[in-house]
Protein backbone atom coordinates (compact mmCIF):
# COMPACT_ATOMS: atom_id res chain seq x y z
CA UNK A 1 0.00 0.00 0.00
CA UNK A 2 0.76 3.61 -0.72
CA UNK A 3 -0.62 7.02 -2.08
CA UNK A 4 -0.64 7.23 -5.81
CA UNK A 5 -0.49 10.56 -7.48
CA UNK A 6 -3.63 10.30 -10.39
CA UNK A 7 -3.87 12.69 -13.56
CA UNK A 8 -5.08 15.16 -11.63
CA UNK A 9 -1.77 16.39 -10.95
CA UNK A 10 -0.45 19.90 -12.12
CA UNK A 11 2.73 19.46 -11.16
CA UNK A 12 2.96 22.41 -9.09
CA UNK A 13 5.72 20.94 -6.70
CA UNK A 14 4.09 21.69 -3.42
CA UNK A 15 4.18 17.88 -2.70
CA UNK A 16 7.46 17.08 -3.03
CA UNK A 17 9.03 18.96 0.14
CA UNK A 18 6.31 17.87 2.83
CA UNK A 19 7.23 14.46 2.18
CA UNK A 20 8.89 13.03 5.31
CA UNK A 21 11.18 9.86 3.36
CA UNK A 22 11.23 12.04 0.41
CA UNK A 23 9.89 9.62 -1.79
CA UNK A 24 8.35 11.89 -4.29
CA UNK A 25 9.50 13.04 -7.59
CA UNK A 26 8.41 14.80 -10.90
CA UNK A 27 7.78 12.40 -13.38
CA UNK A 28 6.53 12.63 -16.61
CA UNK A 29 3.97 15.10 -16.84
CA UNK A 30 3.39 14.37 -13.41
CA UNK A 31 4.66 13.89 -10.26
CA UNK A 32 5.18 10.57 -8.67
CA UNK A 33 5.49 8.17 -5.69
CA UNK A 34 7.49 5.52 -5.00
CA UNK A 35 5.33 2.86 -4.28
CA UNK A 36 8.74 1.38 -2.02
CA UNK A 37 8.96 4.16 0.28
CA UNK A 38 5.51 5.62 1.00
CA UNK A 39 4.98 5.26 4.47
CA UNK A 40 0.85 6.74 3.54
CA UNK A 41 1.58 9.83 5.85
CA UNK A 42 -1.10 11.38 4.17
CA UNK A 43 1.38 14.91 3.82
CA UNK A 44 1.02 14.94 0.66
CA UNK A 45 -2.56 15.20 -0.21
CA UNK A 46 -2.56 17.69 2.71
CA UNK A 47 -0.39 19.60 0.34
CA UNK A 48 -1.86 19.28 -2.80
CA UNK A 49 -4.11 22.26 -4.36
CA UNK A 50 -5.95 19.62 -6.55
CA UNK A 51 -6.22 16.12 -4.19
CA UNK A 52 -4.30 14.26 -6.67
CA UNK A 53 -2.23 12.34 -4.18
CA UNK A 54 -4.93 9.17 -2.61
CA UNK A 55 -4.24 5.93 -1.25
CA UNK A 56 -4.08 3.15 -2.99
FE1 LIG B 1 5.35 10.85 1.19
FE2 LIG B 1 3.51 10.61 3.07
FE3 LIG B 1 2.77 11.20 0.60
FE4 LIG B 1 3.68 8.78 1.14
S1 LIG B 1 1.79 9.70 1.93
S2 LIG B 1 4.28 10.05 -0.61
S3 LIG B 1 5.21 9.21 2.70
S4 LIG B 1 4.02 12.48 1.94
FE1 LIG C 1 0.91 17.26 -8.30
FE2 LIG C 1 -0.54 17.82 -6.13
FE3 LIG C 1 2.06 17.28 -5.90
FE4 LIG C 1 1.26 19.58 -6.99
S1 LIG C 1 0.97 18.95 -4.88
S2 LIG C 1 2.90 18.21 -7.78
S3 LIG C 1 -0.57 18.92 -8.09
S4 LIG C 1 0.47 15.88 -6.61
Amino acid sequence: MAYVINDECISCGACEPECPVSCISEGDGKYEINADECIECGACADACPVNAPNPA
